[in-house]
Formats: C-alpha cells, structure tokens, sequence
C-alpha cells in the first residue's frame, strides 16, 4: 500500500530530517484523539509542500490500511489569538524508512519555520470509516482461523471497499456465510479492545494470530477480549460494537488463496442502501417483487431466446416464399433466372438469405440490394456457372464508393448511401447479358 511513496522520497534528492528523532506516533496510544498539538521538525517544499512534526494523530498509510486526511494551522500565539486561524488541508500522510511522518500539504503554510507550535484536526468521518473497516478485518480474520483455519495473508483497504486474502485451497458460500455470521455476533457482544505493548518473546507465549516479520523489540498488540490477538500498528476502535456491521461480498480464486471483499459499519449500509436501490430498479422494470427478480429475469431471457429462434424461422420461411414469386417473375434465359432487386428496408442478413434460397430454388443469378437500414449489395449465382460474384461486386462498388467481398458464387458489401444503387444494380446486370 505504499504507493508512490519511494518515488516521492527519492525526488527529495537529500533527507533535510534524517537527523530528526522519530515522529511520537500519538494514534498508537489513542485512536480517538482527533486533535493534537505538536511542534515543527522540518519544512519540505519539494515535489510538494509537506511537514514533519515532533508527534502526530496522523495516520500514514501503511499495513494495508490508508492515511488520515484533515487540517494543520498554526497555533494561536497569544492570549487575544481567539480568531480562527487560517487551515491547511492535509492530503496525504506516508511513513518513511526511518521512522518519520510527512504531512503533506495542499499549499504551503505561511510563516511556518522547524520549532513553530502548530495544531493537526484529523477529519473525524474518515478516521472512524477506517477504524471500523480496520476492527472488522481483525475480527473477521479471526472468525475463518477459528471456524475453518484459513489464515489471512494480506488486508487491502480502499476507498470504496475492503479485501483480505485467505490461504486456503477453496471457499464456499456457506464458509462465508457462517463467518460473517460469527463476526457479527462478536460486533454484537461488544467486547472490549484493547491496546497492549509487549516484547517479542512476551508476545510469542501469548499466541498471537500473527507475528510481524520486521525486526521490531517491543510490539504493538491489539486484543479483542477472548477473541482476536495480533500484532498491528493501526488504527482500531475500542469495542466491537463501534464496527457496527460486517457485510461480507465478493469472493474470488487469486494466486495463492481467495480474495474475499468486505464492507463494514457505515460502508456497510451504504452498500446495503445502494444494493436495495439497483435490485428495487430492476423489479419496477418487471413489475415484480425484489425477490423474484431472478426468476423473472431467467424468464425474460427464455422467452427471448424462444422469440429469437421463432423470428429465425419467421425469416427463412419469408425468403422462401419471397425467392419464389421473384423467380415466377422473371423468364428463364439460356437455362438460368436473372433476379435483380432493389430494396427499400431489408438488412443485409435477410437480402443475402434471400440470394441463397434464389440460387438453391433455381439456377439462377441473384443481384440483390437494400438501401436501409444501411445501404449494401448481395451478388450470387447457383454453383457452377460461369460468372465471377467477387469480381462483379468489386466492380460495381468501384462505382458506388463501397466496400466488400466474397467468393466466386456469393460476394457482399456496403455502400456509402442508398444513391445510384439501382442503377448500379441494373449495368452490372447489362454485364452479364453481354
Ligand atoms: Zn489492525
């Protein structure tokens, strides 16, 4: 999840707050503290104006879930500094190799030198939307290792929705189903979470659900009461309870496992909401029930297919009748019909149908064309003769601006438009008198 965060850091060129001590990383201690004072450790101007600070409620993106946004402004300096200073946004927060935390700013903060007293907002709504989405993976991991032993290999987080990934060789409905049913019930006791700071060698007698692999002494452990311990440096709340729901969706085979999509608390009803409105959209247009919306659906495209195959039928039985008459029409001459037609609202499926009944039905030569939908030409000749569709098409299009092909006994194309088609049809038709 640390999208573009070396490229940005390599462009600094210098780190101006190598030096520094790390960023007190205050959201460690308490997810609910949105406001903080804290003072400047260094100014970045380049490749965008960003702050580092001596400590941060800030959350940077890192172990899948992403940053805090909200707003920095320098602190009243005096006792009359009643008036609201002017904020700054802050749009996005990333964790550097050696341990600092870069606010970046969407403009630069005015008068602002390393030692200046600022104070951070963070914005609430997206803070809590994390924790919920954050808590409710650590609770539904535990629920697969619990219920089935599917640990989980990765947690994405984004801004629509989540995902973990599950090691496991196969998912079904009924395995999500019965997990999602018991992370509920764990949102629903409310239990307490807490934060606990502990050594390695302390944290591997506890049985953790996950030990990080980065060489860290002391770790930071999320406890969900008799449920959930793991290692973890985000941001989670401080019962189940705050989760509010779990809505366990899309599941899908990736490399190693499945990749299963989750939504929880207020995400979790807007997705419910959105769901509701798309299902009772659909229905209207059946006139339906929501629930009955995929056995009318099925029923719809039955009948379509049904309709589909009849409209076929409906076709071939026309050209039939129509190659018919037209052949009636016309006199036989050196032992073959001429059929030569002009169509005003044919398709071009229907007028190369009707060449192939013509030439089947007789010996005959077909010169067939419709001017819409889309004006174009079907050439064919009963198999055997002497004459060349192909060429006598090309020909002919020559004339009109169009294009196509085919073979010897049946060739097709488009024209540009409807003009001079009859025309045409009519001197290639001279050709073969010749
Ligand atoms: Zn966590």
């Amino acid at each position: 999840m640390a999208y573009g965060r070396v490229e940005r850091l390599d462009n600094l060129l210098f780190r101006p707050y190598a030096y520094l001590s790390m960023t007190d990383r205050l959201y460690y201690r308490d997810s609910f503290l949105y406001d903080f004072d804290a003072e400047v450790r260094s100014v970045l101007e380049s490749p965008r104006p960003a702050l580092i600070l001596d400590r941060t409620a800030f959350y940077p993106t890192s172990g899948g879930q992403i940053h805090d946004t909200g707003w920095i402004s320098p602190a009243a300096s005096n006792a009359s500094g009643a008036e609201a200073s002017e904020k700054f946004r802050v749009t996005e927060v990333v964790d550097t190799e050696d341990g600092h935390i870069v606010h970046y700013l969407e403009a630069p903060l005015k008068d602002i030198k390393p030692g200046s007293r600022i104070r951070g907002e963070i914005d609430p709504a997206r803070r809590r939307d994390h924790m919920q989405q954050h808590s409710a993976q650590h609770v539904l991991s535990s629920a697969f290792v619990r219920l089935f032993g599917m640990p989980t290999v990765s947690f994405h987080m984004a801004d629509d929705y989540c995902s973990i990934d599950l090691d496991t060789p196969s998912l079904t409905q009924n395995q999500i189903e019965a997990a999602e049913r018991l992370a509920n019930e764990i949102v629903i006791e409310n239990r307490p979470v807490d934060i606990r700071f502990s050594t390695r060698e302390e944290a591997a007698a506890l049985g953790l659900r996950k030990i990080p692999s980065a060489e860290r002494d002391q770790l930071r452990l999320i406890d969900i009461h008799d449920f959930d311990l793991t290692a973890c440096g985000g941001t989670h709340v401080a019962h189940t309870g705050q989760i509010g729901s779990i809505l366990l969706r899309k599941f899908e085979k990736v490399r190693h496992g499945y990749r299963l999509e989750f939504v929880a608390g207020l995400r979790a009803i807007a997705t419910a909401r959105r769901d509701f409105s798309t299902l009772t959209d659909t229905a209207a247009l059946f006139s339906a029930n929501i629930y009955d919306v995929p056995q009318q659906a099925r029923k719809s495209l039955d009948e379509i297919k049904a309709l589909r195959k009849q409209r076929e039928q409906s076709l071939e039985d026309l050209a039939a009748a129509q190659a018919q008459t037209l052949l009636a029409e016309v006199p036989e001459r050196n032992g073959r019909r001429l059929v030569v037609r002009t169509f005003t609202d044919r398709d071009l499926n229907f007028i190369k149908l009707l060449a192939q009944k013509l030439t089947r039905q007789a010996t005959a030569v077909a010169l067939l064309a419709t001017e819409s939908p889309t004006p174009a030409l079907v050439f064919a000749q009963t198999a055997g003769q002497s004459y060349d569709m192909a060429a006598l098409l090309k020909q002919t299009l020559a004339k009109l601006g169009g294009r196509g092909g085919g073979t010897k006994d049946l060739a097709q194309g488009g024209a540009p438009s409807a003009e001079g088609l009859a025309g045409a049809l009519a001197a290639a038709a001279e050709t073969l008198a010749a």
